[in-house]
């Protein structure tokens, strides 16, 4: 049986105040959804604790939105997974395409990441996802495998089975495009063909969350494919009622 798991990218978006406003509110609606379904939140690194402080026994689970690829030292500005499972965080957000596009971000950084994110005891959410020239051009499923066996066919097999999986096509990312249920479908069955292709049937428990604007009015579309358990979303997740609403698309 695989997770559902909905989770919430807020970006670099929120003060504090807002974004323990913002996870008072999803705690407080979160009774209305089927106690099956996950909920993970992904504040800025600034207020992870006070947000943290506000989700603690809820059964909502916290995200870092990155992390250093080095364990501590003279990296100014870096903030590292060990500070982050400090605060008490289950996941980190890795390889989102805005971080691979406005930030460099390589397969290869990628891997020294995810070594510190499993040595710190945590799980990835790793980012997959063509742009649009690329899809149009009819080379997504290429883009996509590559993106899995640079990073993801690195793993052992233990630390894969505690990965979770987000296709996001860069084309549908706040651009209010979403990509079709049969289109998301078409994916994700043809990335847990890929990851089986090196683990096996462990594939088959492994979640693969959609992002690209998903909302309450598409979620069910989504949700009710076969390979799609769940969504990674952005704009959305900053209100409360949307968040939630998602949520009760399984
Ligand atoms: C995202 O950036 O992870 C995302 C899915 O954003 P949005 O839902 O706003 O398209």
């Amino acid at each position: 049986m695989r997770k559902k798991i909905v989770a919430g990218n807020w970006k670099m978006n929120t003060t504090p105040a807002e974004g323990v406003e913002l996870a008072k509110g999803i705690v407080a609606l979160k009774g209305e959804v089927c106690p099956s379904v996950s909920f993970i939140v992904a504040p800025p690194f600034t207020h992870l604790t006070e947000v943290m402080n506000v989700i603690k026994g809820s059964g909502i689970a916290l995200a870092a939105q990155n992390c250093a690829a080095e364990a501590k030292g003279a990296y100014t500005g870096e903030v590292s997974a060990r500070m982050i499972a400090s605060i008490g965080a289950e996941y980190v957000i890795l390889g989102h395409s805005e971080r691979r596009e406005y930030y460099g971000e390589t397969s290869e950084t990628l891997n020294k990441k995810m070594v510190q994110v499993f040595e710190n005891g945590l799980s990835p959410i790793y980012c997959v996802g063509e742009k649009l020239e690329e899809r149009e051009a009819g080379k997504h499923f290429d883009v996509v495998r590559a993106q899995i066996e640079e990073v993801i066919f690195k793993l052992t097999p233990e630390q894969f089975e505690k990965t979770v999986i987000a296709y996001e096509p860069v084309w549908a990312i706040g651009t209010g495009k979403t990509a079709t249920a049969d289109q998301a479908q078409e994916i994700h069955a043809f990335i847990r063909g890929v990851l089986a292709e090196k683990f096996g049937a462990k594939a088959e428990n492994t979640a693969i969350l959609y992002g690209g604007s998903a909302k309450p009015s598409n979620a069910a579309e989504l949700f009710a494919k076969a390979d799609v358990d769940g969504g990674l979303i952005g704009g959305a997740s900053r209100v409360a009622a949307d968040f939630i609403a998602i949520g009760k698309g399984f």
